[in-house]
């Protein structure tokens, strides 16, 4: 018998877990209430799941409503919140919450503690929040699933920005594999997972810069 025969079948790579889950999405309370509604299902499908929520740590708009939901069906939950934005923001008492002291500091927490991020209707807090994740995601400093929850369509004026820089050739087409877009809070684990799963969708020459 040859070594080779004797060797032990290779075991296939363990597909990498979904722990922990960051959402972003709005902190006003003036939101349309399917998207409210829509944040707090989301949440309790976490807990369900057993998929801890990474968040802001506010306790008011979709934020505050992801939370309760997370919380009410028993899941674990952290908060992040700078403490200039403790009373703004309402502090969702119920759940573990850390207080940072910059906006900086909160952002790079829920990036670290997270393995994948949904993204949900927000304003221009949530905006300015999954563009550097993105930018971060398109120089490869990370991996980790993006997936936008786009009910009616909400995020499709940033979907056609970001093809449109591509026909620019100024972001590189396989970028777009590396997230996606669902319409309901139920696909989004799903979508979660199977970009996990596809492996590291990448550039295909990662030392340049196109
Ligand atoms: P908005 O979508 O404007 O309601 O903002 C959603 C959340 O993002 C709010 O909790 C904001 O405090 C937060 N946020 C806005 N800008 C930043 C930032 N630069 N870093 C971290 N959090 C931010």
């Amino acid at each position: 018998m040859t070594g080779a025969l004797n060797a032990p079948a290779p075991t296939p790579a363990a597909a990498p877990v979904l722990g922990s889950v960051c959402v972003y999405c709005a902190s006003s309370v003036t939101a349309n209430p399917a998207y409210i509604a829509a944040a707090e299902q989301f949440g309790a499908l976490l807990a369900k799941d057993g998929v801890r929520l990474v968040y802001g740590g506010g306790g008011i708009g979709l934020m505050g409503a992801c939370a309760r939901g997370a919380y009410r069906a028993g899941g674990k939950v952290l908060g992040i919140m700078p403490a200039f934005l403790q009373d703004r923001e309402r502090v969702y008492d119920e759940v573990e919450t850390m207080i940072v002291d910059s906006m900086h500091e909160r952002k790079m927490i829920m990036f670290e503690e997270a393995d994948a991020f949904a993204v949900l209707p927000g304003g221009i807090g949530t905006l300015e929040e999954v563009v550097e994740l993105m930018s971060w995601r398109r120089l490869e400093l990370h991996r980790k699933p993006i997936v936008f929850l786009s009910p009616d369509g909400f995020w499709d004026p940033l979907f056609r920005l970001i093809d449109h820089t591509i026909e620019q050739n100024l972001t590189p087409s396989w970028f777009n594999s590396t997230w996606a877009s669902v319409e309901t809070p139920r696909e989004l684990l799903p979508a979660m997972r199977a970009l996990l799963q596809s492996g590291p969708q990448s550039n295909p020459a990662a030392t340049e810069l196109t």
